[in-house]
């Protein structure tokens, strides 16, 4: 059993404690190393989040970079993947493949140089905003529902040259509709669920996620209770998640990304990655084989080795 997760704000975490090691458990901490080996997870993406800072800036983003790669990448049983000959070697030798991410456009401070500098530090997905307004593009809380501003363009366009994946989760609606129609490139939600059944702006309408299922791109489930459902959500309630986006044709096109150490509550039995299998095995009675293993895995594998510099 394999695990992609395409989302988790252990970084942040890190970067507040410098005492957290990603190499033992924590209590303060949902995400570490035993804990991802003993679940089976066997690619993570690690989100830069630096957006709900008062001043945020171009160096807190380089200072997390900074500590990705001392203090998770160098890990002897990491491989840091920032292209697709990384992904299959990361396979090949068993090492945790771990990706870098960044969560809100905020801390590039409108600067291509500095996308550019943070795509060669290994960034290789950008989440356009968290919740509110950047420079960029309006969040999913920002009350006049704005799209992109003219530098967000810019920033779609250097992307899009770069290789440089989005994501649109946190995203407005406006801004995906934007994005939809300014970009060929695939984009994914890496952190999302369903708004059809949690009606929460930060889920995805029925037509996002065909959206994304037409282009071939990937929704990651997340596990923020208030996400999933209004009162005492249960694992068994991703899997309804699950099974709405399947139905809508997107079998191939869900996967995971956890939201482990972004938020303080937790679904009952998903206290932290260590208990990822637990999940990962009510979807293997639920679903065949060849599906559980999709979800689990192959859907972001498969799109990560399509949209991934070569
Ligand atoms: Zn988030």
């Amino acid at each position: 059993m394999k695990i992609f997760d395409a989302h988790c704000d252990l970084l942040d975490k890190m970067n507040l404690h410098a005492e957290l090691s990603f190499k033992q458990d924590s209590i303060y901490a949902d995400v570490s190393f035993p804990r991802l080996n003993k679940a089976g997870v066997a690619v993570q993406c690690f989100a830069v989040f630096v957006s709900n800072r008062p001043h945020v800036s171009f160096t807190q983003l380089l200072e997390a970079f900074d500590t990705f790669h001392n203090r998770i990448a160098s890990h002897e049983g990491v491989r840091h993947i920032r292209s697709k000959a990384d992904l299959t070697e990361a396979e090949a030798s068993g090492k945790l493949g771990a990706i870098l991410t960044l969560e809100g456009a905020d801390g590039l401070e409108g600067s291509l140089v500095n996308l550019r500098t943070a795509f060669a530090m290994g960034v290789r997905m950008l989440g356009l905003t968290w919740n509110y307004a950047n420079w960029a593009a309006d969040g999913v809380l920002e009350p006049r529902n704005g799209g992109f501003t003219l530098k967000g363009k810019k920033l779609i366009e250097e992307c899009t040259k770069l290789g440089l994946i989005l994501d649109v989760s946190h995203l407005s609606d406006k801004g995906f509709w934007e994005l939809a129609e300014l970009s060929s490139a695939p984009f994914c939600a890496s952190h999302s669920n369903v708004r059809k059944l949690c009606p929460h702006p930060r889920n995805l309408t029925d037509e996002m996620i065909q959206v994304l299922i037409a282009r071939k791109a990937v929704m990651g489930l997340t596990f923020v209770p208030w996400f999933i459902k209004a009162s005492e959500p249960a694992i068994k309630d991703i899997l309804t998640h699950l099974d709405h986006v399947a139905a809508l044709g997107g079998r191939e096109h869900v996967g995971f990304g956890s939201d482990f150490d972004g938020v303080d509550y937790h679904i009952p039995g998903l206290e932290h990655a260590g208990n990822y299998d637990r999940l990962a095995n009510e979807i293997y009675r639920r679903y065949s084989a060849e599906d559980a293993e999709g979800v689990l895995y192959g859907n972001w594998r498969r799109f990560m080795s399509e949209n991934l510099p070569g």
